[in-house]
């Protein structure tokens, strides 16, 4: 079973709109679903907050402290696909800081469920 991190848009997680965390994201990592090719087990889960300058250092900081490093980060299917999108940084930008900053792949989006 393959272990990875998710991460969340803290904006849109606050805004109570179907947070990423609530059970999407979740469950198709459990089940194997939507963008996860296998059922995997969920390391970490990490809130981007805006400006989005925290994001790297924090999942650097829980990959470190769980002790577990993950074979792959998935940026959120809510926050990859944001409508209207982030107006900090394009989900490939935070994915290319993420990846130089952990040296693990990271996929743009989770799930595909409504
Ligand atoms: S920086 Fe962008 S992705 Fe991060 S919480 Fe703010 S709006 Fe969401």
């Amino acid at each position: 079973m393959q272990k990875v991190a998710i991460i969340g848009c803290g904006a849109y997680m606050d805004s109570g709109y179907g947070c990423p965390g609530e059970w999407r994201c979740l469950k198709a990592a459990a089940m194997g679903e939507g963008k996860f090719e296998e059922a995997s087990a969920v390391v970490a889960f990490v809130k981007c907050e805006c400006p989005g300058r925290s994001l790297a250092p924090n999942t650097g900081m829980a990959i470190k402290l769980s002790e577990v490093k993950p074979d792959a980060i998935y940026i959120s299917s809510c926050m990859a696909n944001a409508k209207p999108a982030c107006p900090y940084a394009s989900a490939e930008e935070m994915a290319k800081i993420l990846q130089d900053k952990t040296g693990v792949p990271v996929i743009l989006g989770t799930h595909d469920y409504k």
